[in-house]
């Protein structure tokens, strides 16, 4: 079996630095982007959306995605909506 990559130490600051920018990036994340006209890959809004599902907060995660849809305006899109 390989070594774990983190130590139990390391993984409880992982998990305090995914709350604690949870709390401080959800406004960003969620409407300031939007307002703002900025535009993430689908990569980087899953990522954004599954640090703020392991932090808890599913709708942040949702609201996200959502916002990145609207962007996404070819079918071959992954988040493409048809809109
Ligand atoms: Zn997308």
């Amino acid at each position: 079996m390989d070594e774990p990559k983190y130590t139990p130490e390391e993984i409880v600051e992982i998990v305090r630095a995914v709350e604690t920018f949870e709390r401080h990036f959800v406004e960003i994340a969620t409407t300031l982007l939007s307002v703002y006209d900025c535009a993430l890959t689908c990569d980087e809004a899953e990522a954004l959306a599954e640090l703020f599902r392991v932090a808890g907060n599913e709708e942040a995660a949702k609201l996200v995605i959502e916002e990145h849809a609207k962007t996404d305006d070819e079918p071959s899109d992954l988040h493409y909506e048809g809109v």
